[in-house]
């Protein structure tokens, strides 16, 4: 008799969603964390009475993040304190130019036109284009496994109106956005999400230009911090028995004739059970935690060959005035060419220049308990991070970048910031590795490029050791808070059908 029925490793949205629907499924779950919260990306620590979001600022499409609280029989709404996010974002361009994007259609076109009357058309081509391919994508993409060709064929069988959009996954995000928009300015105000899901416009699948449609479907904040999503999760599954254990890293996956059979903690501990989860990521998993010796050589020879996805540093700012700022979100942006000029020229080459672009979560601005009264807290996420810098270390470069940066945006983006900082601290690729044990800081686990996409990303089932499953961000469909939710659902109905 195992210890458990279930055993996660790693308390993030994925872990916890994933352990909270097999409670409800009866199971006997132990979530195992081996930081000191939950949540991971999606999390918020205590600074002296500021509440700092350590990644994830915002959720979009909502509905996915609903549906795995609907099957536990509540809603996002009952149990995460959610605060609407209007206007999605503004934001400054390379010349100063400020615009802002209501979640209203019309008042984005609106926007669109005091700035280029001639891309208003084109709004309108593409929003009616990607709300179509949103749809397909959510009841098709988000929730089915796609660990094989016939998975996939199936996913699209089951959706047809998915082949429709078939294209755009062999374009590029770039090629996408400039099919409807001709306005080099409209284009860089929409073109810094790319990199929300890991690579410069030029380098990311078309398909992931349905971001900033996808914004004006409804964007929230979790008052009191993003920790309140994955604790919503730990609190459904808790009810239900659900253990969540903290500073319990695990050092090995226990396999047995190709079984996994429990896990190894650091501190010696054994713990068995009948179904091991990773919400780690797969490709540390798999060389760390299960070992060389158990994986084909095949297998072994295609999970070394997935690469990391980007880092992003993340400056935190705690104030006593307020900042001039307008919204939650704005973006700080150059444009297009400039950011796949970046990847190419400075992030490939280990350059992380001070003068920065990137997005000034005002956090505050919705919340404003995360703050001491009258207080602010800015989370700033910076461009892309090289794990490597050339010829010195981020911990080396560390408290000069805090000061560089800090006079840049003073200069561009927020007068009189550096007479009003409290406390600032950068969490660099080197501190989210050391942090969430997430290599190489990063953000998303894998790249999300086609070659680490469905089924070429590591299967949600593990294909050669028998009761390990894989959940968030690392597995099919990828980063994000609502998508790694999906994954959670998905190992919980694959769970159901295979270890019963
Ligand atoms: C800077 C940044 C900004 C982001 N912004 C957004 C955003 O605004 N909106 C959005 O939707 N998404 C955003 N994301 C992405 C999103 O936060 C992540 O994709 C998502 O939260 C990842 O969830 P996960 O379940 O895959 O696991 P993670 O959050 O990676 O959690 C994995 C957990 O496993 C634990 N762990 C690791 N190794 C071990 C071990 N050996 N033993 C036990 N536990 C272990 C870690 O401590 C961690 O808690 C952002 C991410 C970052 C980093």
């Amino acid at each position: 008799m195992s210890d458990y029925n279930v055993i996660v490793i790693g308390a993030g949205c994925g872990g916890l969603s994933l352990g909270a629907l097999l409670a409800h499924k009866g199971r006997s779950v132990m979530v195992l964390e081996q930081g000191e919260r939950v949540g991971g990306c999606c999390s918020t620590f205590d600074y002296k009475g500021y509440k700092i979001d350590l990644g994830a600022s915002i959720i979009e499409d909502p509905e996915v993040i609903n549906w795995a609280f609907q099957r536990m029989g509540t809603t996002f709404k009952d149990e995460v304190d959610l605060v609407a996010v209007d206007p999605t974002y503004s934001a400054i361009l390379h010349d100063g130019t400020r615009v802002t994007y209501p979640i209203s259609l019309a008042g984005t076109a609106e926007a669109i036109r005091k700035l280029a009357p001639g891309d208003v058309k084109g709004w309108e081509r593409y929003s009616k284009k990607m709300a179509g391919f949103l749809d397909a994508a959510l009841k098709g993409f988000f929730t089915t496994p796609a660990s094989s060709l016939g998975e996939v064929v199936r996913m699209f069988a089951r959706t047809p109106a998915l082949l429709k959009y078939n294209a755009m996954f062999f374009s590029s995000y770039e090629g996408v956005m400039r099919k409807y928009f001709k306005d080099e300015r409209v284009l860089e105000s929409m073109s810094f999400h790319s990199f929300y899901a890991g690579l410069p416009p030029a380098l990311l699948p078309g398909h992931f230009a349905m971001i900033p449609y996808s914004e004006h479907d409804g964007i929230f904040y979790s008052r009191g911090g993003m920790i309140g999503i994955p604790r919503g999760f730990q609190r459904c599954g808790e009810k239900k028995g659900m253990k969540v254990r903290l500073n319990a890293p695990v050092k090995k996956i226990l396999i047995e004739k190709g079984r996994a059979k429990g896990v190894l903690l650091e501190d010696g501990t054994e713990m068995t059970a009948d179904i091991v989860v990773s919400n780690i990521n797969s490709k540390k998993m798999y060389f760390d935690l299960v070992g060389e010796e158990h994986i084909p050589w095949l297998a072994k020879a295609g999970l070394k060959s997935y690469t990391y996805s980007m880092a992003t540093p993340m400056l935190y700012l705690c104030l006593d005035y307020t900042p001039p700022l307008t919204d939650h979100h704005t973006l700080m942006t150059v444009p297009m060419d400039r950011m796949n000029d970046y990847w190419e020229n400075h992030y490939k080459k280990g350059d992380f220049p001070a003068e920065q672009f990137g997005i000034l979560s005002w956090t505050t601005k919705s919340d404003p308990s995360l703050a001491p009264k009258g207080h602010h807290v800015i989370a700033v996420t910076l461009a892309p991070g090289p794990y490597r810098l050339n010829g010195t270390t981020w911990d080396a470069e560390k408290p000069a970048l805090i000061e560089k940066i800090i006079k840049f945006l003073s200069g561009k983006y927020l007068p009189g910031l550096d007479k009003h900082i409290v406390h600032a601290d950068l969490s660099t690729p080197v501190d989210f590795e050391r942090r969430l044990r997430s290599p190489e800081g990063a953000i998303y686990a894998l790249r999300q490029d086609l070659p680490h996409s469905l089924m070429f990303r590591p299967s949600a089932r593990s294909p050669f050791i028998r009761g390990l499953y894989l959940v968030g961000a690392s597995t099919h469909p990828g980063g994000g808070v609502p998508t790694v939710t999906a994954s959670g659902m998905i190992a919980a109905d694959l769970i159901e059908k295979y270890e019963n």
